[in-house]
């Protein structure tokens, strides 16, 4: 039960005939691909992630990370793994070729990435941090670093990581302590302690660079005194080769409910050489292009769980005999309307949530290369509403949907054999990490909602209200039109009132942001799921599956629009009915 099956065919099917890849292949900067190419390269990918990445999960989850005479051992195979990766190519897919990547859209890169993540979360979290920290140094470096270090991390050669945690600073960013002070040089001289750090030391690459917030003396206080830097664990010398140890050191790694194969670490920055990128106070600023990537990451995390487990779960169901007429052979718990309840379920929530990453990536392509200034803005806007939703309905999706496949195998499920208990442990962190899921809401409501007049959303329902006018009379539809329809109006209504509480009653948004940020999805998710089944016209299992979830969707899921709705706008009163120290006299 352990082997993981990509989904190459849903995949293929969504950015050939959902999402419009099209407009983005018309566009010079991708004038190089085609469908045939992305066919190509996904299939490859697929093979890849089955057979060398999926088989080092379950192995890394017996034997994770560990810490020996002060260096971090990745778990059997990583290494070796790592080594193919790089040798594929897969680094830089998604990096311009003149940086020596493939030059692939985001939009496809996204497809991949759900199949390395499906495959082996925790190998997941090592190439994502690589990529994230070349397209930031494309981005904001300057000079000799740039120079030295962008190749390295497309060919695979170096690692980076994302340092940003502290403990007195995990959602509370401007709190950050770790001090930056500068050389005669022109460089900088980093102390402090950061936590949390994935990957911080390994032994798949011989260079790892520490994408490290700190504060510079005299920095304002709170966010607009960050700056980055960028800490190498071995100086860099002149022709770019490693040179002496840096003083960077792994304390301590934590010991957690699982992605035991991606060691968290405690990273000892004592009197480290660094050097900065971007302007000093702008490194929160910088690091928004490494964090927006690892954002969308995580939400394909989500879907990758939920896909592998609902694979698993499916198969399961379809082998499994329990129940019926005593008479007679038992037949495959499949049959099971409860059972089926439950595999729709996971269904119904993991295949919008694909379409929906995958929308949300075209977007930040669009943002970045699309044909005018407009379409430019206008694509902007909807990738920064869309990632908070991606972020956190996916990472919600990826633990619930393997927590119900765990319902489905039963006792099996509960078992290390049955393969499906990992997966909930693995994907708990996914609402933690890249910022709280709780944080992604205030984020969507005060940020994205609260401010230009809330632009954002209206670029989002117009592209909802414009797709059900086109495809929503569609009587192969159901129901499915008329309910996102009446969803929409929910959230219309729920979005002004919203927005005027930020202005009048912010405490009663803020305590609606979460049941808010769950509706924008279900609607988003209604989105995907008319366009999927409209496009779903050919007589196959695929094209009757999606037709028949979509209704599915329609009748079970998104009839939760009406009670969200009126959570969302329930207001403080009653969470802040008793002060503190009352709700904590517990028990
Ligand atoms: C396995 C793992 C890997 C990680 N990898 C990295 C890494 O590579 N680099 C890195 O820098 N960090 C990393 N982290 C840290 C991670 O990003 C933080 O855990 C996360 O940002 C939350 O911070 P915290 O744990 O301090 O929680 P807190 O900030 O203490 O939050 C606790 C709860 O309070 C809520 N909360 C906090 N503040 C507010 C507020 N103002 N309003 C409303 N609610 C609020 C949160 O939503 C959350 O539910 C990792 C963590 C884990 C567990």
């Amino acid at each position: 039960m352990s082997a993981y099956t990509p989904p190459l065919d849903d995949v293929v099917f969504l950015l050939e005939e959902v999402i419009d890849t099209a407009r983005l292949m018309a566009l010079p900067r991708y004038a190089h691909v085609d469908a045939a190419l992305v066919r190509a390269v996904l299939g490859e990918g697929a093979r890849f992630a089955a057979d060398v990445l999926g088989p080092l999960n379950s192995a890394a989850d017996r034997q994770g990370a560990r810490l020996v005479d002060g260096n971090v051992e990745l778990s059997p195979g990583f290494t070796h793994a790592w080594r193919l990766f790089a040798e594929g190519g897969w680094p830089g897919l998604d990096l311009p070729q003149e940086a020596g990547g493939q030059g692939l859209p985001l939009t496809v890169q996204a497809a991949f990435a759900e199949m390395v993540q499906g495959a082996c979360l925790a190998f997941g979290m090592l190439q994502l941090n690589g990529r994230a920290a070349a397209h930031l140094l494309l981005e904001h470096g300057h000079g000799g670093l740039r120079e030295h270090a962008v190749p390295r991390l497309v060919a695979g050669d170096w690692a980076a990581t994302i340092c940003i945690s502290e403990p007195q600073a995990g959602s509370d960013v401007g709190r950050i302590r770790t001090r930056a002070e500068p050389r005669p040089d022109g460089s900088y001289t980093l102390s402090g302690t950061k936590i949390w750090i994935s990957f911080a030391d390994h032994d798949a690459a011989p260079q790892i660079l520490q994408m490290v917030l700190a504060r510079t003396p005299e920095a304002a206080p709170g966010t607009a005194g960050l700056s980055l830097f960028v800490v190498p664990k071995y100086l860099i010398e002149a022709d770019g080769r490693p040179g002496a140890r840096n003083h960077t050191r792994v304390a301590r790694l934590e010991h957690k409910m699982g992605l035991h194969g991606s060691p968290t670490c405690v990273l000892d920055l004592d009197g480290a050489v660094g050097y900065r990128v971007g302007g000093e106070g702008a490194g929160l600023k910088c690091m928004f292009t490494m964090m927006n990537l690892m954002r969308l990451e995580v939400g394909i995390q989500g879907v990758a769980v939920a896909g592998a487990a609902t694979a698993k779960a499916l198969r399961y169901a379809r082998e499994r005999p329990q129940g019926g007429p005593s008479a007679q052979a038992p037949i495959a718990i499949i049959e099971h309307a409860d059972v089926r309840r439950m595999l729709c379920t996971m269904r119904a929530r993991t295949e919008p949530l694909r379409a929906l990453y995958l929308e949300a990536a075209l977007a930040l392509d669009l943002a970045r290369y699309g044909a005018t200034s407009e379409a430019r803005i206008e694509a902007g806007l909807l990738a920064e509403w869309l990632l908070p939703v991606c972020k956190a309905c996916a990472s919600e999706a990826g633990f619930e949907v393997a927590s119900l496949a765990m319902q489905v195998l039963g006792g099996q499920g509960y078992t290390h054999e049955g393969g499906v208990e990992q997966y909930v442990r693995d994907s708990r962190v996914q609402a933690i990490y890249e910022g709280a899921n709780g944080i992604q809401a205030l984020d969507l409501v005060t940020r994205k909602l609260g401010r230009d007049q809330g632009r954002r959303y209206a670029v989002f329902s117009a592209r909802v209200r414009a797709d059900l006018q086109r495809l929503g009379s569609d009587p192969g539809l159901g129901a499915l039109p008329g309910r996102l329809h009446e969803a929409l109006g929910l959230l219309e209504s729920c979005t002004a009132v919203l927005q005027d509480r930020l202005q009048c009653a912010r405490r009663d948004a803020e305590a609606g942001a979460a049941h808010y940020l769950q509706l924008v999805g279900l609607v988003a998710c209604g989105w995907t799921w008319l366009r999927m089944a409209a496009a779903a016209t050919a007589d196959s299992p695929l094209a009757r599956g999606k037709r028949a979830t979509a209704r599915f969707f329609a009748d079970y899921l998104l009839p939760e629009a009406a009670a969200l709705e009126r959570k969302a706008l329930a207001g403080a009163g009653t969470i802040d009915a008793l002060d503190g120290e009352t709700l904590a006299t517990y028990g």
